[in-house]
């Protein structure tokens, strides 16, 4: 059942249903694998097979997602499934009211909830506060009082660790110690996506196992299944956006599907193509600065992001179509007629710098610099690279 909620990985997956299924499963794994691959969903799915009550009647297929127990880890509140990854040190510190650093520590606990509402929210995020020195010694000591403890209700405890790589060195030094000798009743999936940064002796006592990001197709077919109501071109254009990466996916995923407040990935889109047809039409050039003027007013910086990435993407496009014109994997199958256009038109542009050019910009909005500035220099650099005779 909810094995099926996972994108991708039917290799990893494999892996672990057999382990299950002949009671072999490892003590200890590593997760390894680019960050948003979905490694980290693979994790707490395991962790809930293990505790659900009624995986044992469904073999193969993971676990039920409606009982008590499923309900509890997906709510990140079940006793037997620990979470860990990077807080800051003041998180542990006691609160006492008569104290000063009261007001510090309930923003620090406000932070933290925070990240755990985002991780609710989006399952693919990997959450991290911002002033952590990494995974504290004090976590690994709770997690070590906690593994000395029975599971409840006849299952498993699964201690999932999130960024291994950023344990502390005397937190990794006092986790190693716990997988040297591990209790029975235990399960680690330690994750990672810069697996060669994690203690080797650590390591060394888990069983790695490999994500890659899930393929195209299989982003494609999730968003399908989610949201039926949007078409093709619509998933095709956030798979292309997303880059295997699905906490993006699922963010522009919302984006699109959202109360339409917010104007929608797909419209987005035909904003920045519209904005380079402006661009190519002399008569027209005066209309392309209004845009640039109009970007910081109407679309938030992520927003903006998105508009630039959809001219590098239209750009690959019209490369792809200059290469082969009959290229079926478009990221905008929707308007390749106006692709075919474009390479026609402009047989011997240099695309490859226009999209050197975009980049710089989208790192210098990244920057926080002025977006009427740099758009209007991106927007001068780009018509004399398209309009060269
Ligand atoms: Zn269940």
């Amino acid at each position: 059942m909810s094995w099926n909620n996972i994108v991708g990985h039917e290799h990893q997956l494999r892996v672990l249903k057999t382990a299950l299924g002949a009671d072999r499963l490892a003590h200890a794994y590593l997760f390894a694998g680019p960050e948003g691959s979905g490694k980290e969903t693979v994790a707490f799915e395991l962790a809930k097979i293990l505790n659900c009550r009624n995986s044992r009647d469904l073999p193969g297929e993971g676990s039920c997602g409606v009982c008590e127990s499923c309900r509890q880890a997906d709510r990140l509140m079940h006793p037997n499934v620990e979470y860990l990854f990077p807080i800051e040190a003041a998180l542990l510190e006691p609160s006492d009211p008569s104290k000063k650093e009261n007001k510090k520590v309930t923003e620090v606990k406000e932070r933290y909830e925070a990240l755990i509402e985002e991780k609710l929210r989006n399952p693919f995020f990997t959450p991290a506060m911002e002033r952590s020195m990494g995974i504290l010694t004090e976590q690994v000591l709770i997690l070590q009082q906690k593994a000395a403890l029975a599971p409840r209700d006849g299952g498993k405890k699964v201690f999932i660790i999130s960024q291994a790589e950023r344990l502390h060195p005397t937190a990794a030094n006092k986790l190693l110690k716990l997988l040297e000798e591990p209790p029975a009743h235990v399960v680690f999936v330690l994750v990672s996506s810069r697996p060669e940064s994690v203690l080797p002796t650590i390591r060394s006592r888990c069983q790695t196992l490999s994500f890659a990001r899930p393929k195209p197709a299989e982003i494609e077919a999730w968003i399908a299944r989610r949201a039926p109501q949007l078409d093709e071109a619509e998933r095709r254009f956030i798979v292309s956006l997303s880059r295997g990466n699905l906490a993006s996916a699922l963010e522009l995923l919302e984006a699109e599907t959202g109360d339409g407040a917010a104007p929608a990935v797909v419209g987005i889109r035909n904003k920045a193509i519209d904005y380079l047809r402006n661009i190519l039409v002399p008569a027209k050039f005066h209309e392309a600065i209004g845009t640039c003027e109009e970007l910081p007013k109407n679309l938030s910086r992520t927003e903006q992001l998105i508009f630039l990435d959809a001219l590098l993407l239209f750009f690959q496009d019209v490369t792809r179509r200059a290469i082969d014109p009959a290229f079926p994997e478009l990221n905008n199958p929707d308007i390749a007629e106006n692709t075919n256009r474009f390479v026609k038109a402009f047989p011997n542009r240099d695309l490859y710098q226009a999209s050197t050019a975009i980049e710089e910009a989208m790192r210098t909005i990244n920057r926080n610099a002025s977006v009427i500035l740099v758009m209007a220099g991106l927007t001068a650099e780009l018509r004399g690279i398209l309009q060269k005779r």
